[in-house]
């Protein structure tokens, strides 16, 4: 399983909205070589030119401070989708009313449309629509201040055709991009169910549901693969160490006080032993009331100590279900890994050890 941080997390995602953000700036700055070309073919004065540079490198300058500073993790929306392709819109209507040819005006439609697009990474239908229409209404109050101001440089009838034809092109946009976020944030949380599904499915093949110890097939793995780094460490004093643990009597619990009663000291049991074993010990549930105890990096005189530590915690406890002088005890037989030994025969000789340990009257820890 990947192990990011939530401050990973946010870097990366704050570095995937710079990127967005810089995929915008591409885009105005096609508005920009479009202004200049309009301002070199001589259909633009200087002046609304350089207010039009200024406010939008203004715009562009303000975004990207905002993202350096984390400021846009207050936000709604981090990505501050919505600001990103309306504001710089703003500097494009502006300078559009000093154009002075109504087709030099239609490009400006076709470009700021193209920002439109940005929304289908991250805006609703609601939101798509709102900035389509915002666009529309933004030119024709452009085109009613012209008519008003400077009639010379509105034909209406080509206009009325340019707002059909702009509010259609808008509205396909706005709702063929909201379609694709829409399926976008549906991805994404298929992705995150499925994750979890599997993170579930690991859970199940590698847990004991009644103890959430590792069940037998984890553990006995786990084993395998000490015994195999046990091997490759031919020197120093350290060794693999095991234990075979069973529970005394625990028919004779489970008979007299219930199977309920019996479940719930198999939990205790579990967590006394978790809590007892050294970090980096293992414990795993192999059977009804055995566990195997796994000691890896041991010296071979500090298994059996080791073991009788965790014969006494349990021997300890005392427990709800059953009379206060009622004592759970647990027998042991430890075996210290040979080299070159194999699991089978390893884990037999831990389980000999067992054995002898119930002959000699349980509760103890016998060395194999
Ligand atoms: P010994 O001291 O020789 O180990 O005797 P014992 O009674 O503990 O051993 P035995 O193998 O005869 O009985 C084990 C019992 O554990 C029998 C079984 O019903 C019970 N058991 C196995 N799994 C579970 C479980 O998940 N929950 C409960 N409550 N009991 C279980
Ligand atoms: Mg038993
Ligand atoms: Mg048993």
């Amino acid at each position: 399983m990947s192990a990011e941080t939530i401050e990973q997390r946010i870097q990366r995602a704050q570095s995937l909205r710079l990127k967005r953000m810089l995929w915008g700036f591409a885009n105005h700055g096609c508005t920009g070589l479009a202004v200049a070309g309009l301002y070199l073919g001589g259909f633009l004065p200087l002046a609304p030119v350089l207010v039009f540079f200024a406010s939008s490198v203004l715009i562009s300058t303000l975004m990207v401070l905002i993202l350096q500073f984390g400021i846009n993790l207050r936000f709604r929306d981090p990505s501050m989708t919505m600001a990103q392709i309306t504001l710089p819109v703003i500097p494009s209507l502006y300078v559009m009313y000093f154009v002075a040819l109504p087709q030099g005006r239609i490009l400006f439609l076709l470009l700021a449309t193209g920002g439109l697009l940005f929304g289908a990474l991250a805006l609703n239908r609601r939101q798509m629509f709102t900035i389509a229409w915002l666009f529309w209404l933004g030119y024709l109050v452009l085109v009613l201040i012209l008519t008003w101001q400077a009639p010379d440089r509105v034909y209406w009838p080509l206009e009325a055709v340019t707002l059909f034809a702009y509010a259609s092109v808008l509205s396909i946009l706005a709702y063929l991009g909201s379609f694709i976020s829409q399926l976008r944030s549906e991805l994404s949380m298929r992705n995150r169910e499925l994750k979890h599904a599997n993170l579930e499915l690991v859970e199940l093949a590698t847990r004991d549901p009644l103890t959430s110890l590792p069940n037998r097939r984890t553990v006995m793995e786990q084993f395998e693969k000490e015994v195999a780094r046990s091997d490759r460490q031919t020197e120093g004093t350290k060794a693999l160490g095991i234990s075979v643990l069973d529970i005394d009597h625990f028919k004779k619990i489970n008979d007299t006080f219930g199977h309920q009663a019996g479940d719930e000291i198999l939990r205790k049991v579990s967590r006394t032993i978790e809590a007892t074993i050294r970090r980096g010990d293992y414990v795993g549930r192999i059977g009804g009331e055995e566990f195997l105890l796994i000691f890896p990096d041991t010296a071979p005189d500090h298994a059996i100590p080791a073991a009788e530590r965790i014969r006494r915690a349990v021997s300890a406890l005392r427990f709800d279900e059953l009379p206060e002088s009622y004592r759970v005890t647990v027998s042991q037989g430890v075996a210290i890994h040979q080299p070159g030994e194999t699991v089978e025969n390893n884990f037999k000789r831990a389980d000999e050890a067992l054995y002898q340990a119930k002959n000699s009257g349980r509760n103890q820890v016998v060395m194999g």
